[in-house]
């Protein structure tokens, strides 16, 4: 039996050279397997990265094998509890690298990246006025949540970064840049390239946000929203002591914390809405989403051609009224 037990969330990341990423991955597979967890975890030649759910058994078996392995004895683990799997499979693939940049010469943070910030020193180094906080996830990540204040990088992927602060190197210049991300592993290699450009005081957040949410000091001061996660649960909390929603309805602009993915398939863009506004606008997140004959919405509701000029023709009305 397995529903009184005790699930956790393990997210973690270690940059260490490994030679064959393909030979461990599959080992690496086989063991997970066998030890009965779900997730998501790559390696890549530069490390490994990775996120799984399992039972506090299941979690703390995998942990310490991890500790005698000839890599990834260092991983820091960073642990949540949850209330049962929050992946559907177990994937571990081999990849060229953990997070990419697209950069020409990759860059190797173990060798060059921002300095380390607790979640103490970060809390104090925002209220600084000499200091500028930098995001350094996708737009749609932070929709939902982030640090008050804190730069949005107009980016759907992290490799658009680096083009994004080509193109407004100014909001920075002089500034101390403060760094973070959802686990820490993007910042690691993104502080680093910002050295690498130029920029000289460069800080990231140790341990993410993910960290800073737990960190019994700050309790995730400063933080507004939820915080993104790439697992079945889709945010998570991070400020103990207050929430302020900052996501916003995809249609009509409301408070909103509910995450649908677009249902045109070719689109599949995550959106916020609510249930109501799901079913008004057949989740689409454009007139040309809401009609595309394989809109996942219609197809799943089983809507005839006449329920749906219906709705077209409700959205239709209330533009008018609203003009
Ligand atoms: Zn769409």
């Amino acid at each position: 039996m397995e529903e009184n037990q005790e699930y956790r969330v393990l997210l973690y990341y270690h940059y260490v050279n490994v030679e064959d990423p393909e030979t461990k991955a599959a080992a690496h597979l086989n063991y997970c397997k066998h030890i009965g967890l779900k997730g998501r975890i790559f390696i890549a030649p530069e490390g490994i990265n990775g996120t799984v759910s399992g039972t506090v058994e299941q979690t703390e078996k995998y942990i310490r094998a991890m500790r005698h392995d000839e890599h990834f004895a260092e991983t820091i683990f960073k642990i949540d509890e949850t209330e049962g799997h929050v992946f559907k499979k177990m994937h571990v693939r081999p990849k060229r690298e953990l997070v990419s940049l697209r950069l020409e010469d990759d860059i190797d943070p173990k060798e060059q990246t921002g300095d380390y910030l607790s979640p103490k020193e970060f809390y104090e180094a925002m209220q600084r006025e000499d200091t500028v906080v930098l995001d350094a996830r996708n737009d749609y990540e932070y929709d939902i949540g982030h640090f008050e204040g804190a730069v949005r990088p107009d980016i759907r992927s992290f490799r658009e970064l680096p083009e994004w602060i080509e193109e407004n190197k100014e909001q920075f210049e002089g500034k101390q840049i403060l760094t973070y991300c959802t686990g820490g592993i993007r910042c690691e290699k993104f502080s680093g390239w910002l050295k690498e450009e130029g920029f000289e005081n460069v800080s990231q957040l140790h341990g993410g946000i993910v960290t800073y949410g737990k960190d019994e000091e700050v309790k995730g001061a400063g933080w507004n929203g939820k915080c993104y996660v790439f697992d079945e649960r889709l945010s998570v909390p991070v400020n103990q002591v207050e929430h302020i929603v900052v996501g916003r309805d995809h249609f009509d602009g409301e408070p909103c914390e509910r995450y649908v993915n677009c249902g045109n398939p070719e689109c599949n863009k995550q959106i916020l809405c609510s249930e109501e506004n799901e079913d008004k606008y057949m989740r689409g997140c454009t007139h040309e989403c809401r009609v595309t004959p394989r809109n996942r919405y219609i197809i799943e509701n089983k809507l005839s051609k006449a329920e749906v000029d219906e709705r077209l023709e409700a959205i239709r009305r209330e533009k008018i009224q609203h003009a």
